[in-house]
């Protein structure tokens, strides 16, 4: 989609976040004897294909930084593999316009994998996301997997291992990811691209712990999709009861929830903000009153979702009820 973190190539050592992770790749490169199968696993934007590309340099680099364990990513060497432009390194994905990884784009790493490599101690393909593959792609992947060539190393990256063939996961050494904290995240953002402290909190909570997204709302669809939020709230009253479901069904997804919660508290402050400012007769200071009771009831309801995993659907559609009524709506 071409974010500007396409372009930005953190050395192994240089990767925030995924402390043991890092921890045990760097050993492995240390050892110098990667294995043949990897499969890295875990929530998406965490950075997991990002982490592949860098440990494949740090076992490509012959003048490692960071104690040995890590790419120098200065030499030419390191610099091929940042570009995606190394010959002993091949990622396979999905093909533009595709929906699956299919059996032609495993096969070509058997030919790829019989060739010496042509200056890195491995030939590597990466194949990501591997969910993806098809039946026949799968089934094509574990003959090389059962079968590994010599001097090859397959890294497998996907935020799906349950889908993967269980005697494909079996002869691959698992790496899990989790999610990276906002703290993290904002770190992240912060070395990518320069925000404004109010787009950066927004971007990191609005992402949900997903950096690819989280870089996304900052790169300018938070504001749009702020308007079409702030438009479906103003239409709250005047909407059925089938309507709010449908809406609640809409922000209720899991990638989308973290996003709506942030745009409801934005449009709840601004609703504040007018009622609090204007509340000059006793008529008005009680409806300041009640508007500030349903703030701190969303917020505290927004915190119990994610703390005791309440229904998201639920939730919104109780959440849009109240607010709706608040405004006149009676149902
Ligand atoms: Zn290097």
């Amino acid at each position: 989609m071409g974010w500007h973190w396409v372009t930005f190539f953190p050395t192994l050592e240089h990767i925030i976040g995924h402390t043991g992770v890092l921890a045990h790749l760097r050993q492995v490169v240390a050892s110098n004897r990667p294995g043949h199968a990897h499969l890295f696993f875990g929530p998406p934007g965490v950075g997991k294909a990002t982490v592949a590309a860098a440990f494949i340099q740090a076992l490509f680099c012959r003048n490692k930084s960071g104690g040995g364990e890590s790419g120098c990513g200065q030499c030419p060497v390191c610099r091929k593999v940042a570009q995606g432009n190394h010959g002993d390194w091949i990622p396979v994905g999905m093909g533009e316009g595709k929906t699956r990884i299919g059996v032609d784009q495993v096969r070509q790493l058997a030919g790829f994998f019989a060739l010496t490599p042509l200056e890195a101690p491995w030939k590597v393909a990466t194949v990501d996301d591997a969910a993806l593959m098809n039946e026949a792609a799968a089934n094509a992947l574990l003959k090389t997997l059962e079968e590994p060539p010599p001097r090859s190393l397959l890294i497998l990256v996907t935020r799906q291992p349950g889908k993967l063939l269980p005697t494909i996961r079996s002869r691959c050494l698992k790496t899990r990811f989790a999610r990276l904290t906002p703290g993290e995240v904002r770190q992240i953002l912060t070395n990518l691209t320069p925000l404004s402290a109010a787009t950066l909190a927004d971007a990191v909570a609005a992402g949900g712990g997903d950096v690819g997204r989280s870089l996304a709302f900052s790169q300018g669809e938070l504001p749009a999709l702020r308007q079409q939020f702030f438009q479906e709230m103003a239409a709250l009253p005047t909407s059925s009861l089938g309507q709010l479901s449908l809406l609640a069904g809409q922000w209720s997804a899991p990638e989308r929830f973290a996003l709506v919660a942030v745009l409801l508290k934005a449009w709840l402050q601004e609703r504040l903000h007018g009622t609090v400012t204007h509340a000059n007769s006793l008529d008005d200071r009680q409806r300041a009153e009640a508007w500030l009771k349903v703030v701190l009831w969303v917020d505290g309801v927004l915190r119990q979702t994610v703390a005791i995993n309440l229904n998201h659907r639920l939730v919104l559609e109780a959440v849009f009820i109240r607010l709706a009524r608040l405004q006149g709506a009676d149902y």
